[in-house]
């Protein structure tokens, strides 16, 4: 297993990982995007964000979640204490912005993977938070809607994920999905302050999920995080 790296060391890693990303000609977004999207926030943050891929202000910005879906992200953090840049850590599934916000495709995704597995080891995070559909069925590796989902958090390679809504969807939907969301952010907080704790020995993990309800699935896996068959 990797050593854990202090934290100068994952933000210095986190740095140089996302200068290589901004030179990225793996797949073929790189030929339609202005900037590489990487990732913004806390190296050492207690919450990791990671959403579908950036849309076009985060494509002119470089910055992720910086359209009126991170206005509306920024407040629900503030609500819960947090902000983007203070305990938290933002990144996407791809890393450069898919023409005309089409959803990523496999191999783009495939990609773009040992980008976030990077991240993901390095940040280190206790808590893992989904946005929408997309991410949070392909790192629960499950079928099953964000609808169904949301609502509870699941054991995940060896911290929580908490699956909600994509922000844009409580833009343009009704207040019932932003109070869904404002719940979700609540069980983020109880991770953060310790009110929920993560126990590796337990029966329940949802690292290899591919039952149609994540949370059914009964397989311990405890592998280090730098292997992490992500999207596998
Ligand atoms: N939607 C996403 O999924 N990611 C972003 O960075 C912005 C909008």
């Amino acid at each position: 297993m990797t050593a854990r790296a202090t934290p100068t060391e994952r933000a210095d890693q986190l740095r140089v990982l996302g200068e290589k990303a901004s030179a990225c000609i793996a797949c073929e977004l790189h030929e339609t995007r202005t900037n590489v999207v990487f990732g913004y926030g806390d190296p050492n943050a207690d919450l990791m964000i990671v959403g579908e891929g950036p849309g076009q202000s985060e494509d002119e910005q470089g910055l992720p979640f910086v359209g009126r879906s991170g206005k509306l992200l920024d407040q629900l953090l503030d609500e819960i204490g947090l902000r983007r840049d203070t305990n938290c850590y933002i990144g996407n599934v791809v890393k450069c912005r898919p023409p005309g916000n089409r959803d990523p495709r496999q191999i783009e995704i495939d990609a773009c993977a040992d980008y976030l597995r990077e991240q993901l080891r390095l940040v280190d995070p206790k808590v893992v938070v989904t946005l929408g559909n997309f991410s949070s069925k392909l790192l629960l590796k499950t079928e099953t809607g964000i609808t169904k989902l949301r609502g509870q958090e699941y054991k995940w390679w060896g911290r929580f994920l908490v699956p909600t809504f994509h922000p844009a969807a409580a833009l343009r939907g009704s207040a019932r999905v932003l109070a869904e969301m404002r719940e979700d952010f609540q069980l983020v907080a109880d991770v953060i302050a310790g009110k929920l704790v993560y126990e590796p020995n337990s029966t329940v993990d949802n690292s290899n999920a591919d039952t149609e309800v994540a949370a059914d699935a009964s397989v311990v896996v405890e592998e280090p995080v730098d292997q992490m068959g992500l999207f596998q």
